[in-house]
């Protein structure tokens, strides 16, 4: 059973397909999890706390785990990019796929270093 101290990873949710961070149970298929909406209905529908166990896992272990939501890992993954050509803004990565250019005099994320500059503190343009 050293299933129950593997990390946490991004799995789908048998029931309603959303990606929700979860541990592999043995008893489902490789990739599927169980999300938070879903708990309730698939105890329901297993009809004793025993039968859903056995189908679903652990709450808290294989479901259900409070400290680690998708939304805290694309936090974390922010990583600096590159700077904009005099260095008043900064492109930083914002998840797997995503970049939003953040403003070095004030903090704020969205800024437009071609057009608009800094919104919020009124940093000029910086023509990158
Ligand atoms: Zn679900
Ligand atoms: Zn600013």
């Amino acid at each position: 059973m050293d299933d129950i101290l593997s990390t946490p990873r991004r799995l789908r949710c048998t029931r309603c397909a959303t990606d929700v961070i979860g541990r592999q149970w043995p008893g489902q298929d490789i990739g599927w999890g169980l999300c938070q909406s879903c708990i309730e209905p698939c105890k329901q529908h297993a009809g004793s706390e025993e039968e859903f166990r056995v189908t679903h896992g652990v709450q808290g272990v294989h479901f259900d785990i409070q400290s680690i939501t998708p939304s805290d890992n694309e936090a974390s993954e922010r990583e600096w990019l590159e700077d904009s050509r005099d260095g008043r803004f900064s492109r930083v990565a914002v998840g797997r796929e995503d970049s939003v250019w953040v403003c070095n005099a004030c903090g704020q994320d969205d800024a437009d270093p071609w057009e608009y500059g800094c919104e919020h503190c009124d940093e000029k343009a910086d023509a990158y």
